[in-house]
């Protein structure tokens, strides 16, 4: 069954206080949307509110064509993982797994073979006779995934699923997401995380939240090579935010000028210029600017210069130098034109 998800313009509040305020998004069906954003921006509010565990306090939640703000969460179609598992301690697996099915009154004998095909997906068909004490926390969240699952929900719903797992089960589990994923492509995917890569990974587009409101949405590729704010500039990736003069043919930053596609911002107004420390090099080039080194770190495959330019701090990752400079040494960096983009003033508040 594929669904799809519509939030129309749903406010939710507590105590008087809003926490989510007017989320309009639309999540099509067979898509996987990030969530992401700062703790406390309101996603998990928002995935509560399709699950049916808030109430909206206007607005309306639609899955598919139906519109399910009251119906009770268990009337959704939805599956749901949460970052603490929460499988029931004294059911075996197969037990927590049938959990869904069982209060769906599904035949006995069909739990049996969704049962063993959600364990089948996730990995876990050999663990069915186990307890979740006797598994690893990432088998335990493969076994919440799996009763997730076995409903067939059209809707999937995780919220931070990965985060109570070392970075590199985390790693890994996030490449099974993604094959789960392609094995059921008519699922939709609402997926909280306040963790850009995760959102980069496994993301078809991705919701930019901050402070109870949507501030973006828009393709990984999108929000990271063309972000509309600064916001969304700094929480998806690093971003170099320059305040900057919009000039005749491009702009002016501490007195140099620099071409960029200003996109007919008006001239002589201030605005800030988005680079991404990658794609700043060292050395002489277009749109170039001087400035010392105020702290160098080694990454490995990278070193990351930090450049005072006229008492602005510009961000440089390149590739690992064999004599890097030292503090306080003069340096010249550069970056292309077309690796620039012009965040406008007015859309630059978060
Ligand atoms: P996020 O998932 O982005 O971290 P949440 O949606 O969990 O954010 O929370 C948004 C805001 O709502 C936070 O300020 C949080 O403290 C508040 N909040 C969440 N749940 C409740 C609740 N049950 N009662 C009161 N305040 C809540």
């Amino acid at each position: 069954m594929s669904s799809g998800i519509r939030f129309d313009r749903v406010s939710v509040a507590y105590g008087g206080n809003t926490v989510l305020d007017s989320l309009d998004l639309t999540v099509e069906p067979g898509e996987v949307m990030a969530l992401l954003g700062p703790s406390g921006s309101g996603k998990t509010t928002a995935l509560r509110a399709v699950a049916g565990f808030v109430r909206p306090a206007s607005g309306r939640v639609l899955i598919g064509d139906r519109d399910v703000t009251d119906l009770p969460p268990y009337r959704r179609g939805i599956g749901m993982v949460v970052q603490q598992y929460a499988l029931f301690p004294h059911m075996r697996v197969e037990d927590n797994v049938a959990f869904g099915l069982k209060a769906q009154k599904v035949a006995k004998g069909e739990i049996r073979g969704r049962v063993a095909e959600a364990l089948e997906m996730t990995g876990m068909a050999a663990y069915a006779r186990r307890y979740p004490r006797e598994l690893s926390g990432g088998q335990q969240q493969r076994v919440a995934i799996a009763r997730a699952l076995a409903i067939r929900p059209g809707v999937l719903l995780l919220d931070e699923p990965l985060s109570a797992l070392d970075a590199q089960l985390r790693s890994g589990m996030l490449a099974e997401l993604a094959r789960l994923h392609r094995e059921l492509p008519e699922v939709s995917i609402l997926y909280v995380t306040h963790d850009q890569v995760e959102a980069l990974t496994l993301a078809d587009r991705i919701a930019v939240m901050d402070k109870a409101r949507l501030q973006d949405v828009g393709t990984p590729q999108e929000l990271y090579r063309a972000p509309r704010t600064e916001f969304t500039a700094s929480f998806v990736g690093n971003a170099n935010l320059l305040p900057v003069t919009v000039a005749a043919d491009g702009v002016s930053f501490g007195g140099v000028e620099l071409k960029v596609d200003t996109g007919g911002a008006t001239r002589g107004a201030s605005a800030t210029l988005c680079v991404r420390p990658h794609l700043v090099g060292l050395g002489a080039g277009p749109n170039q600017v001087v400035g010392t080194v105020s702290e160098i770190q080694w990454r490995g495959a990278t070193h990351r210069l930090y450049i005072d330019v006229d008492g602005h701090r510009v961000m440089a990752d390149v590739r690992e130098l064999r004599e890097p400079p030292g503090h306080g040494e003069s340096v010249t960096v550069y970056f292309a034109p077309e690796d620039a983009v012009l965040l406008a003033a007015g859309v630059t508040d978060g």
